[in-house]
């Protein structure tokens, strides 16, 4: 049988990547690593949580097709490489991706029977409390990010199947993993 196709987007400070990384420890699933030309941030890996391109690595990529999708975001550019998908999804694996609303929607376009799922934040104000809590950003940084979030609230039931409500982190683990693994 076909793998599927999960998408988790939401916004930055939603607490997706938490998410993630505790439903990679638990669930089989292989975990799409995007390209972006965003410099790595300390302890980031090349290759495992992002391969790190040049704007004109980037563009050749774009070029020749190889990207389900792609977006900008904050100043930089995201992408999903196509063959890795492809190439799970033909053995039957499935994967998931950590990606942001544009390209979310792009995804649901080329594959319509992708899994959508957004993460929440409980409000807007304990997304900014969280996003100051990082430290690592700064001020104009986390204003963009707050507005980016504000808009994609607004889409969100729409474009996706599910949107869990990240007020507690072990519920919304709990909730993300069985909405994965019932539908695999
Ligand atoms: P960060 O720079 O904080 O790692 O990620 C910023 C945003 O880019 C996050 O919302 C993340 O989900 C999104 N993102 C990461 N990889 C991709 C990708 O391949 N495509 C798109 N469209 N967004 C991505």
């Amino acid at each position: 049988m076909r793998g599927r196709l999960f998408v988790l987007s939401g916004p930055s400070g939603s607490g997706k990547s938490t998410i993630i990384s505790r439903i990679l420890d638990t669930v089989k699933i292989d975990f799409s690593v995007s390209a972006t030309t965003r410099p790595p941030r300390p302890g980031e890996i090349d290759g495992l949580h992002y391969k790190f391109v040049t704007e004109g690595e980037f563009d050749l990529m774009v070029q020749n097709h190889l990207l389900l999708e792609w977006a900008e975001y904050n100043d930089n550019r995201y992408g999903t490489p196509a063959a890795p998908i492809r190439e799970a999804n033909d053995h039957g694996r499935d994967v998931l991706l950590d990606i942001e609303i544009q390209g979310a929607r792009q995804v649901k376009e080329n594959r319509p029977s992708a899994v959508m799922i957004f993460i929440a934040p409980p409000s807007m104000d304990v997304l900014e409390a969280r996003l100051r809590g990082r430290g690592d950003t700064s001020d104009r940084d986390i204003a963009h990010r707050l507005s980016i979030a504000a808009s994609q609230l607004e889409v969100a039931s729409e474009l996706f199947d599910f949107v869990v409500v990240n007020d507690d982190l072990d519920a919304a683990v709990a909730e993300v993993t069985s909405l994965i693994t019932e539908a695999i």
